[in-house]
């Protein structure tokens, strides 16, 4: 099953031009079989969610809650951006990369290290973890990213081969509807909820991919 895990809406992200419905249909006109809302620092009310599947008029096409959570450390230094799954409340901006990482834990979830290196606006820094990710116990890294170029990869790639095969994703992130689909997580497990995303995710059952 394919999944773009890592997408923003207007709804909920103030930085992203699309609009929930526009979304789903966009998803379903590129045959995925399932998305992820990862807005920044909030998470879709379930209520909300069976409304835009309502709306929509969905039935196949999967939606999963998540949530994009920018951490700092205790001096408000920047650590980097991480997607959750499988924590039920909107945890904000407020928290460290490790107590992000242990309160997920703490709740049966999982944390992927969003992005690692894409690269700050003015270039000199990461958006994402960079090479903090060897001081954190972070369940997968996302590999495949429209600003992860192939250096970036094959960082990843070596970083997570060197601590055993940590599990690789791939998001597009996509701010604007023309960008969905552009990064994906192949599943290799069936999922038709939360749980199996997360379960999935955390045994390593996905594969990062191109498009679809
Ligand atoms: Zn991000
Ligand atoms: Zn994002």
């Amino acid at each position: 099953m394919v999944f773009d895990i890592h997408l923003h809406t207007r709804n909920y992200s103030g930085c992203s031009s699309i609009e929930a419905e526009d979304l789903v249909r966009r998803a379903e006109e590129l045959g995925l079989d399932g998305i992820a809302l990862t807005d920044h620092g909030i998470r879709w009310p379930e209520d909300r969610v069976e409304a835009l599947r309502e709306a929509c008029g969905v039935h196949d096409l999967v939606i999963i809650p998540g949530q994009e959570i920018t951490c700092y450390n205790g001096s408000w230094k920047r650590e980097g951006d991480f997607l959750v799954f499988g924590v039920k409340e909107s945890l904000g901006s407020g928290l460290s990369a490790r107590e992000l990482i242990n309160l997920v834990h703490e709740q049966g979830g999982v944390v992927i290290a969003a992005h690692p290196y894409k690269r700050s606006r003015r270039g000199d820094t990461y958006y994402g973890v960079g090479d903090g990710m060897a001081d954190l116990d972070v369940d997968c890294i996302e590999a495949l990213h429209p600003e992860h170029d192939d250096a970036a990869i094959q960082k990843v790639r070596a970083f997570a081969e060197s601590r055993g095969g940590i599990p690789l994703t791939g998001g597009s992130d996509a701010h604007e509807l023309s960008m969905v689909g552009a990064c994906t997580t192949l599943f290799h497990a069936p999922v038709t909820c939360e749980q199996d995303f997360v379960d999935a995710l955390r045994k390593g059952k996905v594969t990062p991919r191109w498009a679809k």
